[in-house]
């Protein structure tokens, strides 16, 4: 059975065959890290994280790159607007962005490039576009570079428009563009209003790489000029990825093979927004819900439909999860067995997450009918376990019964050290009773002296 997926270059189902056999390469637009992450943002990272586990579960060998977008227009406003340097702000909310896919068991990619980190890759890029008469050094002493969206005959194929219907690229001042469609490689340094720390030196003065050009140039350092998928959200068909395939072809690199979009979470029929507040904010939502009962949300609507969110479906949702974790403790411990061919046959359809589940719930019912519930239970953790949702994964958080069996070994040992350093006291050998003492300092444990007894703590700020 082949897996099949829906590419939005051609707009058919089709099978996938890889470049290279039993390997697989994809790439999928990160986010750019500048405000907190909320429900909207984070679609992606959990939609393409099934595709990657589903890829490596069909036995490929998978490189994974999803990029983060760490320098544009709209980090420099806000960081100006909250005081901070800009990457001060891409620090910080990068750090909640990873703490909000851990939270969600979000894989981590192979590579995760940031744009600033790859600055001489797109410098390489536009050289070779303006070498080979696609792009233009702007004539207005701007420091702009352009791509020359007419000297690209197939430029309007991945999103399947005419040039001339196509709106102007709102990047950079028009005045020095052949076109208005020219969109922008490089950003000449606008010194009176943009800090030193955010141009970087090129043969056209300093500037910034424009948006687009990073995933071109990151793509291809590591995925090479040909690869499999190129993913991200259906937002990003236009500009955006129109025109890294635009420019990427244009450099003689055949780029993405396959082209896969996730749909949006809408409130209120409009795309998620910030303006909605803060209640949408993954730190918010996860004080409300557990980080596996969002990603059952999240993945229990095919990507490519829109999910209109309301939190009355999240609470469907985790009421829908917990029927399925009280079958899995009712069943007892088991390991996963082998998945349904039903199931596989779901994902094998472009990633039919709701099929795949209604075949969960169907072993599930199977289960409380049954009198040994085992094989079912084995079933339900072999398909919760692929897509991210085995409860037992010690990724959803500590309370796992290593870690208690761990706690238990240690505290064996600590009160058998701290009865040794009573006795020696009491002997009035006071060099063990120090020895010891040091001994289970050094270790990152701290002993209080209790009424009942010295207990033991594990030291604050010690990893
Ligand atoms: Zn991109």
């Amino acid at each position: 059975m082949t897996f099949r997926l829906y590419d939005t270059a051609t707009r058919e189902v089709r099978d996938f065959v890889p470049l290279e056999e039993g390997k697989a390469g994809v790439y999928v637009c990160g986010l750019t890290v500048q405000s907190e992450p909320h429900v909207g943002h984070v679609r992606s990272g959990v939609d393409f994280d099934v595709l990657q586990r589903w890829l490596r579960h069909l036995g490929y060998d998978v490189t994974f790159i999803r990029n983060v977008t760490d320098i544009d227009d709209k980090i420099l406003m806000k960081s100006a607007d909250q005081g901070l340097r800009w990457y001060e702000l891409v620090a910080r909310m990068k750090r909640q962005l990873d703490q909000a896919y851990d939270a969600l068991n979000v894989a981590p990619p192979t590579y995760e490039p940031a744009a600033t980190g790859h600055v001489p890759e797109m410098i390489v890029l536009i050289q070779e576009l303006i070498a080979k008469g696609h792009a233009y050094a702007a004539e207005d002493g701007s420091g702009d570079v352009y791509f020359d969206v007419r000297s690209w005959p197939q430029y309007g194929e991945l999103t399947h428009q005419r040039i001339d219907d196509m709106e102007a690229a709102e990047d950079a001042d028009p005045r020095g563009k052949r076109d208005p469609r020219d969109f922008a490689l490089w950003k000449g340094w606008k010194k009176e209003s943009e800090p030193e720390t955010a141009a970087w030196p090129s043969p056209w003065g300093p500037g910034r790489p424009g948006w687009h050009i990073e995933c071109s140039a990151m793509a291809g350092k590591y995925l090479g000029p040909a690869f499999d998928i190129h993913g991200g959200g259906v937002d990003l068909r236009f500009p955006h990825h129109e025109n890294e395939q635009a420019q990427s072809r244009a450099a003689g690199r055949p780029f993405a093979s396959y082209w896969m979009h996730n749909a949006w979470i809408t409130t209120a029929g409009e795309k998620m927004s910030k303006s909605l507040g803060n209640s949408l904010t993954i730190p918010a939502v996860l004080q409300k819900y557990r980080g596996i009962e969002l990603r059952y949300y999240l993945v229990a609507a095919h990507y490519r439909s829109h999910v209109e969110f309301s939190f009355e479906a999240l609470d469907e949702a985790a009421v829908g999860f917990r029927r399925i974790e009280s079958f899995l403790e009712r069943a007892g411990t088991v390991e996963p067995g082998e998945l349904p061919e039903a199931f596989v046959a779901a994902m094998n359809d472009d990633l039919g997450t709701p099929a795949a589940l209604a075949v969960l719930f169907d072993v599930v019912r199977a289960g409380n009918r049954a009198d040994d519930p085992t094989p079912q239970a084995a079933q339900v953790l072999a398909m919760l376990d692929v897509l991210g949702l085995n409860p037992a994964d010690p990724a959803w958080g500590p309370a796992s019964s290593d870690d208690q069996r761990l706690t238990d070994a240690v505290d064996v040992l600590v009160r058998g050290l701290l009865e040794q350093r009573t006795r020696a006291r009491a002997d009035k050998d006071f060099a063990t009773a120090d020895a010891i003492r040091d001994q289970i300092k050094a270790a990152g444990i701290a002993i209080t002296d209790t009424p009942d007894g010295p207990t033991w703590s594990l030291e604050a700020g010690t990893k």
